[in-house]
């Protein structure tokens, strides 16, 4: 392993530099922030994937609130960070709802559309 900025093999600490998790030697540290170093690289924990069951009527569920409180389609997307197509597909049934997104609904209506966790 290098530093990712001018190649110094020795002495890498992990820094955030624009937004992104690197190692930079100490030299480089300097252009972003140095973070502690919580275990060893090569053992990165993965949240595990969540099989979740989501609430068959979530099409139906997320149209209806969305229209008792006269929200527009767009408006909809923009708040939860969607594209409107992403939203109409969820609407008509016709896409899969992931969890992420499943959780940013849940929020913006305040309804529960999870019905329950299975950990993979
Ligand atoms: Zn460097």
């Amino acid at each position: 392993m290098e530093c990712e900025i001018c190649g110094k093999k020795r002495g890498l600490v992990r820094a955030v530099v624009e937004d992104t998790v690197i190692y930079v030697c100490e030299d480089c540290a300097s252009f972003g922030k140095k973070i502690a170093e919580p275990r060893p690289i090569t053992k990165r924990e993965e949240t595990p994937i969540e099989d979740i069951l989501i609430d068959p009527s979530y099409a139906t569920i997320v149209r209806l609130k969305r229209e008792a409180l006269n929200m527009k389609i767009e408006e909809l997307a923009k708040k939860i960070n969607e594209r409107v197509s992403t939203i109409k597909r969820i609407e008509q049934g016709r896409m899969h709802l992931d969890a992420k997104t499943a959780k940013k609904l849940e929020k913006v209506f305040g309804i529960k559309l999870i019905m329950d966790y299975e950990k993979k």
